[in-house]
């Protein structure tokens, strides 16, 4: 084919004897992300991940873009292949690079040679293509310091590539290297930048939602769909739990000290979900708390709240400000849907003054106000599950 896109790996490059297995699981993501956007092949030859289109109906910008939310990636360009012969090269370069040559005025040659039998060394080849490009684009100047352009020249073992454009990919390390972990996801900013924030380094994703029919409605169970489908252009398929904890909340409520309700509400969440994840396989809980965001999120909040858990519980947004949150929702695309006003279970039935510094025996004591465990084991076996595939 006469293009193709090369993917540059990052760290996984670095694992040592895990490479191999890292390497094939990028290759199985890339190949499952260009579902739908024709036939390619994808192969690995030396730290690079080859995508080549198999026929002229494979859809190059669309696969383009899928690469670019492949975690485990760090660069990613498309490139013109050309045959090994150093005319076939010039001619190549000047023909498929014309547009953003044409574009700069000044350029350099850089060129690899990982094929040692070609009879030139990377410096002549340099030398040769810029000299070539020099005389076609009369308008540019060589300029090795800063550059408008920067022209790569790669001759590998079957073909020679020209590119000049690559992008940074998404970085982390492959989803599905790092076990499964389970996020708890709401419709709210935070959780979907969190549970991004994990599969970039590698985690499976389950997603668990709580629901509290009537009080909320199927519109925000649709919103959690629509921002995983988002999360999942990045995180591969994601599986949707919803738990319904109606009657958790409203015995909370009726019964528990008002300005515990949230921190008591907070602490079944996590009983809930731990079984829920231990039932899928999950190492860990993810949540998308930023110390000191709410009532909730403050140390003795969230100590009392944690002190349930038996299973660690990440909570990767934990230092980072409500503006570095938004850089990324906007750069994943869920900042418009997150911002949607719909209620979730957290925001209904709030206190007016919710406890901001709870002791574990005072959160202990008020929950003894009621009996959750019945409620708790009703709710677990009211499961609902969907796949989300973002493609
Ligand atoms: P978010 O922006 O993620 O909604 P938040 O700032 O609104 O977070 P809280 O509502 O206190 O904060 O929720 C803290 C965390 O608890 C969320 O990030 C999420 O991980 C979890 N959570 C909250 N509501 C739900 C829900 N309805 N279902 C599942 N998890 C939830
Ligand atoms: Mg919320």
């Amino acid at each position: 084919m006469r293009e193709v896109i090369l993917l540059k790996l990052g760290e996984i490059a670095l694992k040592g004897l895990n490479r191999k297995t890292f390497e094939d699981v990028l290759i199985k993501n890339i190949k499952r992300r260009l579902q739908g956007a024709g036939a390619f092949s994808v192969t690995s030859r030396q730290s690079t991940i080859y995508v080549e289109p198999l026929d002229d109906f494979a859809d190059m910008d669309l696969a383009e873009e899928r690469c670019g939310k492949v975690f485990g990636v760090v660069s990613y360009t498309r490139a013109g292949t050309a045959e090994k012969d150093l005319a076939k090269i010039q001619e190549r370069a000047a023909e498929y690079l014309a547009e953003s040559l044409e574009a700069a005025r000044s350029f350099k040659v850089e060129c690899k040679r990982s094929d040692k039998k070609f009879p030139y060394k990377s410096p002549e080849i340099s030398a040769q293509v810029g000299g070539y490009l020099l005389e076609q684009f009369p308008r540019l100047r060589v300029d090795v310091h800063h550059p408008d352009i920067e022209v790569r020249v790669e001759v590998r073992e079957q073909n020679a590539f020209v590119h000049a454009n690559a992008k940074p990919g998404a970085g982390g390390i492959p989803v599905g290297t790092g076990g499964k972990a389970a996020v708890l996801i709401s419709g709210g900013l935070d959780s979907p930048v969190a549970a991004w924030t994990m599969a970039k380094r590698g985690v499976e994703l389950t997603a668990i939602h709580f629901a509290s029919p009537p009080y909320t409605s199927e519109l925000a169970h649709d919103k959690v769909v629509r921002l995983l489908g988002k999360v999942s252009q990045y995180a591969g398929r994601i599986k949707l739990i919803t738990v319904e904890l109606t009657r958790l909340q409203e015995e909370i409520r009726d019964r528990c000290p008002e300005d515990l309700g949230t921190i008591i509400l907070r602490r079944y969440m996590l009983r809930a979900a731990q079984r829920v994840a231990r039932d899928e396989g999950c190492l860990c809980l993810i949540t998308g708390e930023s110390l000191g965001q709410v009532a909730s999120q403050t140390l003795q909040a969230i100590a009392c709240t944690d002190a349930v858990a038996d299973m660690p519980v990440f909570r990767p947004l934990i230092g980072s400000d409500k503006a570095e949150i938004v850089k990324i929702a906007r750069k994943i695309d869920t900042f418009n849907t997150s911002i949607e006003p719909f209620e979730d279970c957290c925001t209904i039935f709030t206190p007016k003054h919710p406890r901001t510094k709870p002791t574990l025996e005072m959160v202990e004591r008020g929950e003894l106000a009621m009996d959750g465990q019945p409620l708790l084991e009703e709710a677990l076996k009211n499961l609902r599950a969907v796949h989300i595939n973002g493609y």
